[in-house]
């Protein structure tokens, strides 16, 4: 189902007014993790000032310590459904596992798999029962192979809006958090018809690459991005500061992007 030998055009995924893979760029901004009410509608205010079409933010993060701020929670998620309907702007956020689905699902425009959860098939499975598009984090040592096997979970079980994303790999470099991994934008648009993501934030892990990578990924084909963007990155809940833009570098980014592709 996610091969394009049996399903030759692409998938458009079209929530609202926003189309997901139909030629114009999509942008994807916030925070990590969302922190307080009034921390979400100040960055959904920037991020719709900027041009971007999507709210993003954890409320429930997969850390990799038991130790280090879970999130917010289902408060969390009420938080961000507010401050994207006040600013006119969609949303995504994180399910970590199949119970949390239908709640996630109830606030969030857009359901994120992350990287630690791509052969999650529970999860899988439960998303592809649910209304809601699925964006699908690249597992961070996964093949492209396993990649769309993963998305083929969701597709299977009856859910036909699936988005890849490209948010780097482990590699044996460690000055930058992951690699971004450019040429998995043109082979999965070869190898697939689902529209594909690009995180420049997890997939460099420093702010000064996001710029770059961002336009070497719109470069490369991809049919959005998500960005890390925080309003005060060096006191964030989370360890992502480091690669959070600051809300006058996402903006100017997004008007560059403007230069090389239309925004939606
Ligand atoms: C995130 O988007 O904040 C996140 C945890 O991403 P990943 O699963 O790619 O690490
Ligand atoms: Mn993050």
């Amino acid at each position: 189902l996610a091969s394009r030998d049996f399903h030759p055009e692409n998938t458009v995924i079209s929530i609202g007014d926003v189309k997901i893979g139909g030629g114009e760029l999509v942008v994807m901004g916030g925070p990590c993790a969302v922190e307080s009410p009034e921390q979400i509608d100040e960055i959904a205010r920037l991020v719709k000032a900027a041009g971007g079409q999507v709210l993003r933010g954890g409320a429930f993060k997969p850390r990799t310590g038991p130790y280090s701020f879970q999130g917010v929670g289902v408060e969390g998620l009420v938080m961000m459904a507010e401050a994207g309907k006040k600013h006119g702007l969609l949303t995504i956020t994180e399910v970590m596992t199949p119970e949390y689905v239908d709640v996630c699902a109830e606030y969030a425009d857009i359901l994120q798999v992350g990287t630690r959860n791509m052969q999650n098939f529970d999860l899988l499975r439960k998303l592809g029962t649910c209304n809601r598009p699925v964006l699908l984090k690249r597992g961070f040592s996964a093949t492209y192979d396993e990649f769309l096997n993963a998305a083929e979970y969701i597709l299977a079980g009856g859910n036909p809006n699936v988005m890849l994303c490209e948010r780097g790999i482990r590699t044996f470099e460690t000055y930058t958090r992951n690699t971004l991994d450019l040429s998995a934008i043109p082979v999965l648009q070869n190898l697939s018809h689902l529209p594909v993501i690009s995180d420049p934030s997890h997939g460099t892990g420093r702010r000064e690459l996001v710029e770059p990578m961002t336009k070497a990924s719109v470069a490369a084909g991809a049919d959005g991005l998500i960005i890390e963007m925080h309003t005060d990155p060096d006191n964030s809940m989370t360890g992502d500061g480091v690669q959070s833009l600051f809300p006058d570098q996402f903006a100017a980014l997004l008007q560059d992007l403007e230069k090389l592709a239309p925004l939606v």
